[in-house]
């Protein structure tokens, strides 16, 4: 059944979602800070809003895909933003990914103006977000989550049920450390061997031959073998989210040994200029 869209933030993620949106028949209605964006999505069948308050009058479902919390906080409760078009029987879906923290801040702001909020940051890069086939990590009531399932399987294969809103993000955060730390392990593998005389192209050969291959490393191998890191899930996400699972390990008091030593590489990656570059260039920052 067609559902009335309003779709905030139209990135690299974001672009690719709302298409999927439209290729499943439903009503969308697209806004982004910058105007470029917007317009390609114009071209491919989307209404274009001039505020993000404007975009949540027309959609029944309004999703989110901005950086994280700042930009989620701007949009949703800023002076234009969609919350002053919320009420009942809209739903917000926030799918960026934002700290678990901010992440029930933001639904207790929208469940105050009567709407539903679900939190649903994705797993899944660029490709996944091409293909349709992203995790969904939903956190909220379990009733506004089943209500949701169909547009969110437009953009995603699964709909992975975490618990209250928040819950998502948790579970975003704490994935991404696993991504972090696999990319950064793969990376050093590769700065090691080179350093102790092996070639670059023969120790990616092997680990790509043997039982630690992986649909992640299988993607991150061209580039290492390149240098070069096109932005798939940039550096400065990578480092965001971090970020995030530190403090979120350090409010729950949980152990979590790797992360202080994970965490710093991928921020100087940021702080040497890297942020936009794909987090595989996490191996620029290595040696
Ligand atoms: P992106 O390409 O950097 O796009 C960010 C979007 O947020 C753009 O639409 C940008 O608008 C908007 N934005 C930023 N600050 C804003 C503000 N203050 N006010 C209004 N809009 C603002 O990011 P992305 O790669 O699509 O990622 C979006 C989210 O998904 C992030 O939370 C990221 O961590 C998460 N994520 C990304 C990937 C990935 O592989 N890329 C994978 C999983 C999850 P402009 O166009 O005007 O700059």
């Amino acid at each position: 059944m067609a559902t009335r869209i309003g779709f905030l933030g139209l990135g690299i993620m974001g672009t690719a979602m709302a298409r999927n949106c439209l290729r499943a028949g439903h009503d969308v209605t697209v806004w982004n800070r910058s105007a470029g964006p917007a317009q390609a999505l114009a071209e491919a069948g989307a209404r274009v809003a001039a505020t993000p308050a404007a975009a949540a009058a027309s959609g029944e479902v309004i999703i989110c895909m901005l950086t994280g919390p700042d930009a989620c906080r701007e949009v949703l409760f800023g002076p234009a933003g969609a919350a002053k078009s919320l009420g009942p029987g809209k739903t917000v879906v926030n799918m960026s990914t934002v700290s678990p923290t901010f992440a029930r801040e933001a639904a207790a702001g929208v469940l105050a103006t009567g709407a539903q909020y679900v939190d649903a940051p994705v797993s899944g890069s660029k490709k996944p977000a091409e293909e349709g086939t992203l995790v969904i990590l939903a956190g909220g009531d379990a009733a506004a989550i089943d209500a949701v399932e169909p547009v969110l399987l437009s953009m995603g294969k699964k709909v992975a049920r975490c618990g209250a809103a928040g819950m998502g993000s948790t579970m975003k955060v704490t994935v991404n450390v696993l991504l972090g730390a696999m990319v950064a392990s793969l990376a050093e593998t590769v700065r090691l061997g080179e350093s102790l005389g092996l070639s670059r192209e023969a120790l990616l050969d092997v680990v790509m031959a043997g039982p630690m291959a992986n649909d992640l490393f299988r993607l991150k191998d061209p580039m290492l073998r390149a240098g070069e890191f096109p932005p798939q899930f940039p550096a400065k996400h990578m480092a965001k989210d971090l970020r995030f699972a530190v403090g979120a390990a350090a409010e729950a008091h949980a152990p979590s040994p790797l992360l202080p030593v994970l965490e710093p590489l991928y921020r100087k990656l940021v702080e040497e200029g890297l942020g936009e570059a794909d987090f595989a260039a996490v191996f620029n920052v290595l040696g």
